[in-house]
């Protein structure tokens, strides 16, 4: 059975055709610039590729060539559409309707459409590559939608509330939602298999999906009791170009002084912040721990900023759950960056957190980087958000 994932942003579709008797990748690629200009990049398994620039003025004209990508020309992978048995899409807010994924219905889509106001470029982009689904594939082919808050949705109100006038919870559902759902899904489900404990009963997690957007989650018996994300990815400590949580007040005082509106300051905040922002160098990890090597001391300080957020984070998080049996690191800085890794599990050496530094240095792989005698189990477990959505499409499809 072979299972097409989609991950529709607003100028970009991302897809992998999946083969589920093996759960391997058969072919994958991107359209970008899609109502700009256009460009597809696909390559197979076995090594076929290639690279175009082709008009793609909507998520339809993209989702064409796909379709042509993977049916026709030298790296094509089917001979026909019916080979495709379903198709998986990741969702980025399914607000408080959605904890789980679930089969595309009319109401469905209408649904996300209506988060948009939660997610306006997210939201409308899903929306738009479903629709684009559809019209390639017919009606018959049954469609998944995977929310990235679904996994979120057993916070306690007491976490995912702000302490904001609770009007505006009511008018509006602003809350805490978290994101990153389908990564801290697929690891933290993979520890616990790690752990002999799949049903998570008496664990308490920490999963640190450290990416170019990061955030962590807590899990007590398995399930997501806190997470650093917000109403928006926005929220946390600091990313590669996001601020993280500050101060709310900074917020008014720049917009005043700088005369921004609130989309310019959105901009700031998500794109000219974090570790970009500070360190002026790149948002990129590999830059930055280049330009720490060159003597860049703004690079220097963002790095300590985000370990130092990040330290505190897990400090609360343990206090929180009472204890901490496991801290997962993923994605891509927490699959490959070792010191990073080392300083945020030094920091636990008073609970009798030891490294194995010679483990520690694995990269992209799934390792135990903790000592036999230390008390907390660190993992490095590489995410797949993207098998994750294959394999939740695939139960609902077959109604398990
Ligand atoms: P996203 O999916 O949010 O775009 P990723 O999970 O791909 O982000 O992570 C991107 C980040 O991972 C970048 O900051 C990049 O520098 C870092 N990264 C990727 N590979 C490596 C590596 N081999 N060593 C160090 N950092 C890496």
């Amino acid at each position: 059975m072979n299972i097409l994932v989609i991950n529709a942003g607003s100028s970009s579709l991302k897809y992998q055709l999946i083969n589920m008797n093996g759960e391997n990748v058969i072919a994958k690629g991107n359209c970008e610039r899609i109502g700009i200009d256009g460009k597809i990049s696909h390559k197979t398994h076995d090594g076929r590729a290639f690279s175009k620039e082709v008009e793609m003025p909507d998520h339809t004209a993209a989702f064409q060539q796909v379709t042509k990508a993977l049916l026709t020309g030298k790296a094509k992978v089917i001979d026909d559409l019916s080979e495709v048995a379903a198709i998986g899409h990741r969702i980025v807010q399914g607000g408080y309707k959605y904890d789980r994924s679930v089969l595309v219905t009319q109401q469905v889509i209408d649904d996300i459409y209506d988060l948009a106001a939660l997610a306006p470029l997210h939201n409308k982009a899903h929306v738009q590559g479903i629709n684009a689904a559809i019209e390639a594939f017919g009606k018959d082919v049954p469609q998944v939608v995977v929310f990235d808050t679904a996994f979120h949705q057993t916070m306690p109100p007491k976490a995912y509330m702000f302490g904001i006038p609770y009007e505006y919870y009511e008018k509006y559902k602003i809350r805490r939602y978290g994101f990153h759902g389908t990564s801290h899904r697929y690891v933290t489900a993979r520890c616990l298999e790690l752990l002999g404990k799949p049903d998570g009963k008496d664990t308490r997690i920490v999963s640190c999906h450290l990416g170019n957007g990061s955030s962590i989650a807590a899990l007590k018996d398995g399930k997501v009791i806190d997470t650093t994300m917000g109403l928006t990815p926005l929220d946390g400590f600091i990313m590669g170009t996001r601020s993280g949580g500050i101060d709310p007040s900074v917020v008014s005082f720049i917009m005043d002084k700088e005369g921004f509106n609130p989309k310019e300051m959105d901009y700031i905040l998500n794109k000219k912040s974090g570790m970009l922002g500070i360190s002026g160098v790149s948002s990129d990890d590999r830059d930055i721990a280049q330009a720490i090597e060159d003597g860049n001391q703004r690079a220097r300080l963002a790095w300590d900023m985000r370990t130092y957020e990040i330290i505190k984070y897990i400090g609360g998080y343990i206090a929180a759950l009472g204890g901490i049996d496991s801290i997962i690191f993923t994605a891509g800085i927490g699959e490959n960056q070792g010191i990073l890794r080392q300083e945020i599990l030094e920091s636990l050496g008073y609970r009798g957190v030891k490294v194995d530094m010679e483990k520690n240095t694995v990269r992209g792989q799934e390792a135990e980087i903790t000592t036999p005698d230390s008390t907390v189990l660190g993992f490095v477990i590489p995410t797949n958000e993207e098998l994750l959505i294959a394999r939740d499409t695939k139960d609902l499809i077959l109604g398990s």
